[in-house]
């Protein structure tokens, strides 16, 4: 039998890791210049941790989550997404936060959901995160914004919009709710059934409809916008104009409401319009209500999350060359097996200097061990036989620039390194 990996799955070669690295360099850069700390989250939870935080009509828990039960009958998910983990963590490790003091956290890993797969939709994807938790003000809106605004322009993906939205507060969306209902139920034969039923319980929710039908429904539809309440809409002014001094690029959309029941306030998206329908990079929003909602004190958090391979795809097809990485500094060439001890002796010395250094062997001729060295990026060559062992003196060979230079033994590593970066 030949295994295959499962549908929606599937490896990151060594040879496509380059593009993993390129990405993860620039979040790493921009974790530390803001200042936001690691956390480690399970892959798997309770099913019931999800269920409450990402909300029980969502797609993600009414289709998507991979639940099982494990020999005690408990029933855990792998985890579709990384901010319920984040608030259950916080809450469980008595963490403590203000605005004085707040908790900046980011999370990197795979995520998985059951959805149908397609060209930048899988099964387990990765996905990066950030968390800005306990300050209610605009600023920390915008400054998780920005970082993930920054990362897309760092990483040089074209053509990104950041599109803003406020979702309001519990206070002004309970009007609103009753006056987005009395809209959809006047035309609810024309939505689709999952619409019809979202309708009823959580209207927000029809916007999040992929159907088109629908949303040709929805054009006239009332907004959120034109009905915040006071507080809402002079947080959301302030969120424009922090954004505004950190010279991020914004558009307000307000069609953008997250599917999640936890958002409150503002909601973004990083878009782009050459990936089909895969088109959001990353987003997220203001999630005040979540954590008391899991049982801790009531704390403000904003956070985002994007997708790793859809921002890898999205560089793939505006052919951005992603750099090369080069693995080995020196390929010791020992020209017979009698040679082999030298070859080891030259490899601890460049290891010890922290020179990468692999052993050819020593019967494979030398047009394959020259090949073996352009096709993977190798820099240097030394070739050990009869007269390097008698003379001490090696030839050691800059592959790319077909030039060779003759090093005594003592001199090979800080020879090496004064040509290496
Ligand atoms: P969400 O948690 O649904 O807001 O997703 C945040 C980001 O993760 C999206 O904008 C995508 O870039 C990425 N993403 C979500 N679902 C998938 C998936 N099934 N496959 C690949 N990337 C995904």
């Amino acid at each position: 039998m030949k295994f295959q990996a499962p549908r929606g799955t599937y490896d990151i070669l060594p040879k496509e890791m380059n593009k993993w690295y390129y990405i993860e360099k620039i979040i790493k850069k921009y974790v530390k210049l803001f200042n936001y700390r690691e956390i480690r989250l399970p892959i798997f939870e309770y099913k019931d941790l999800f269920q409450r935080s990402v909300g029980d009509d969502s797609d993600i828990v009414e289709k998507e989550m991979y639940v099982f039960e494990d020999k005690n009958e408990r029933l855990f998910a792998l985890r579709p997404e990384g901010t319920a983990s984040v608030a259950r963590s916080y809450i469980e490790n008595s963490m403590i936060s203000s605005k004085r003091d707040p908790k900046k956290i980011f999370y990197y890993g795979p995520m998985f959901r059951y959805s149908r797969p397609q060209k930048g939709r899988y099964r387990q994807f990765y996905q990066f995160g950030i968390e800005y938790i306990g300050d209610e003000s605009a600023y920390a809106d915008a400054e998780i914004i920005t970082m993930g605004w920054k990362i897309l322009q760092e990483a040089q993906v074209p053509d990104v919009s950041l599109e803003i939205n406020s979702v309001g507060c519990k206070k002004c969306r309970k009007d609103y709710h009753k006056k987005l209902q009395e809209f959809l139920f006047a035309r609810e034969n024309k939505f689709c059934p999952n619409c019809q039923r979202r309708m009823k319980t959580n209207p927000l929710r029809v916007f999040d409809c992929k159907n088109y039908v629908c949303q040709e429904q929805l054009e006239n539809a009332p907004q959120m916008l034109d009905n915040l309440c006071e507080d809402c809409e002079k947080h959301f002014d302030e969120v424009q104009e922090n954004l505004k001094k950190l010279n991020v690029d914004y558009e307000i959309n307000p069609r953008i409401v997250r599917g999640l029941d936890y958002y409150t306030r503002t909601a973004f998206e990083y878009k782009i319009n050459y990936l089909g329908a895969q088109d959001a990079l990353g987003g997220g929003g203001r999630y005040d209500g979540l954590i008391e909602y899991l049982g801790g004190k009531n704390t403000p958090a904003v956070g985002l999350s994007m997708g790793m391979e859809r921002i890898i795809l999205a560089l793939e097809e505006a052919g951005v060359e992603f750099p090369q990485i080069n693995t080995l500094d020196v390929f010791i060439i020992p020209m017979d097996k009698k040679y082999d001890d030298k070859a080891i002796e030259i490899m601890n010395k460049l290891h010890d200097s922290e020179i990468s250094a692999q052993i050819a062997d020593a019967n494979t001729s030398m047009g394959s061990n020259f090949k073996f060295c352009d096709r993977n990026n190798v820099k240097f060559a030394i070739v050990i036989g009869e007269n390097e062992i008698k003379s001490e003196e090696y030839a050691v060979k800059n592959i790319s620039k077909h030039k060779q230079e003759s090093v005594h033994l003592d001199k090979l590593t800080d020879y090496i390194n004064s040509k290496i970066e």
